[in-house]
């Protein structure tokens, strides 16, 4: 079992529907892909349909180990959907790459799915009594074989009903043999929108994938929306009547690339934001405003404007160690840390630094960058944090690590953790800011920040053990559901 040193981070899908056949859509998806690989490295697939027939090959690693030397352009076809994940087992993972494809005898379906059901094992033991077998313990399987269960009954009864059965959170992609189906459950948890290319429809976790592809962005797939791609037309479904859009927070404060935008807010202007509210919230004295490379930096940009603070390189990172480094106990996570990122002593060297973060999940990455710059010679460091502290666990999508190993939890609050990360000062940004951040009141989920969660979970079917789910359920105002 790796250990889970951090959020996992969750997954990408991607789609593309062509009306012209001979069009080569499998290499789009490719690409689309790659512009989505900071959403899972672990595994990665393509599923395309080709003369009728949907033919699927995934595998362990990057997009680019996957599909070397251009095997994706040999799947040639007008529809394919894809997936990049980030698993949470080690070796026997390959069962859980994505796209899940199902063949029976009236067709076959390729879907691909980002988020957690929270209603999996019911669904599935209902599945498996009536004789349906599976491949893997994925909840994503789940979805494929409810929908070929009531293929019979048409594409569009057939998705319809299987949406109905399950709860949680998921983006949806699903091919069939004659059209691309997107779907996103009725709170919007985890993103999902539509693009547009000369002679077809893209569906993608984010907008970034499909300015990747020479696209053009669309708009999102509502929350409780289904979006039907065919031949003939694009059609759209609210399956949902309860829909209360409860898009995921930490999508822009970390998952997200900044040049994606998600439910109409831009994600580099969101981080930017947090950024100036943080600079106004948590005001220090200071000479240097330095971010955390990459994505505490458009936060970094925001602070010094606010603050008029210089902005600078303060801290470099490899670009070679990947998001997955993956660090068995706290001393590898250490030299995982020192082997990614180095200070640039002349800009440092006597300065006061303000230090920013998207967030803090072990105390990690703050640690040993405070080591680093006062090594480096600089005066004073500053922790400024661009989210408010994580102290719950994410049921949606994300698998968080132990909650006693979320560091602002720990006991001594927040002058302790100031002193065990070394800093001169440390503090977060407001529930309040990151809201502002976002240009709105409401519409998030704040699940990993404050333990109110949109959809009800049962804590012991996900956490089992690991946890005490009492002192949750009293933290969290968590009732268990009757
Ligand atoms: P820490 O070092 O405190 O454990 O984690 C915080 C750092 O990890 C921040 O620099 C943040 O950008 C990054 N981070 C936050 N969430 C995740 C995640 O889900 N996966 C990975 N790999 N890094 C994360
Ligand atoms: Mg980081």
């Amino acid at each position: 079992m790796k250990e889970c040193d951090k959020f996992r981070e969750e997954c990408g899908v991607f789609g593309v529907f062509c009306r012209e056949s001979e069009r080569d859509v499998s290499a789009l998806v490719y690409y689309g892909l790659f512009a989505l690989q900071h959403r899972g490295q672990e595994s990665a697939g393509i599923a395309a349909l080709k003369n009728g027939v949907i033919e699927c090959r995934k595998g362990m690693g990057l997009v680019g180990d996957v599909f070397r030397g251009g095997e994706a352009r040999e799947m040639r076809g007008p529809a394919a959907v894809g997936h990049v994940r980030y698993s949470t087992a080690g070796a026997s993972s390959l069962e859980n790459a994505q796209p899940f494809v199902s063949r029976f005898k009236l067709g076959s379906i390729a879907a691909v799915h980002n988020g957690t059901l929270t209603n999996a094992e019911v669904v599935r033991e209902l599945l498996e009594d009536a004789g349906i077998g599976f491949t893997s313990s994925s909840d994503s399987e789940v979805i494929v074989n409810l929908i070929a269960k009531n293929y019979k009954k048409g594409l569009e009864k057939a998705l319809t009903d299987t949406i109905q059965s399950i709860k949680g959170s998921y983006a949806l992609i699903v091919l069939t043999d004659n059209a691309m189906v997107g779907a996103r459950d009725p709170n919007g948890i985890r993103p999902l929108c539509l693009g547009k290319i000369s002679d077809g429809w893209v569906l993608s976790s984010e907008s970034c994938a499909v300015d990747a592809i020479g696209g053009e962005f669309v708009r999102d797939v509502e929350p409780g929306e289904m979006v039907i791609v065919s031949n003939e037309q694009v059609l759209s479904f609210t399956f949902s009547e309860k829909t209360r859009r409860a898009s995921c927070a930490f999508e822009y404060v970390y998952f997200a690339r900044p040049d994606s935008i998600i439910d109409g807010v831009d994600v580099y202007g969101a981080r930017a934001r947090a950024g100036e509210i943080l600079a106004r919230e948590r005001p220090v004295d200071a000479d240097l405003v330095v971010g955390v490379p990459d994505s505490g930096v458009p936060a970094a940009i925001g602070y010094g404007r606010a603050a008029d603070v210089r902005f600078g390189t303060g801290i470099v990172k490899s670009k070679y160690v990947g998001r997955t480094f993956i660090a068995p106990d706290q001393n590898a996570r250490e030299r995982a840390a020192a082997v990614k990122y180095n200070a640039l002593k002349s800009e440092v060297k006597g300065q006061r630094v303000v230090l920013i973060d998207d967030s803090i999940v072990r105390g990690t990455t703050s640690r040993r960058l405070v080591s680093v710059l006062k090594e480096a010679g600089a005066a004073e460091v500053h922790i400024r944090i661009c989210s408010p502290p994580v102290k719950f666990p994410c049921f949606f999508g994300i698998d968080t690590p132990h909650r006693k190993d979320l560091i602002s939890n720990s006991s001594g609050g927040i002058n302790e953790l100031c002193q065990s990360l070394g800093a001169d000062s440390l503090a977060f940004l407001s529930v309040e800011g990151l809201l502002e951040s976002l240009d709105g009141k409401e519409g998030y989920c704040l699940g990993c920040f404050i333990g109110e969660y949109p959809i009800p979970v049962r804590v012991e079917a996900a956490w089992g053990d690991l946890y005490d789910i009492q002192q949750f359920e009293k933290e969290a105002g968590y009732k268990k559901p009757v």
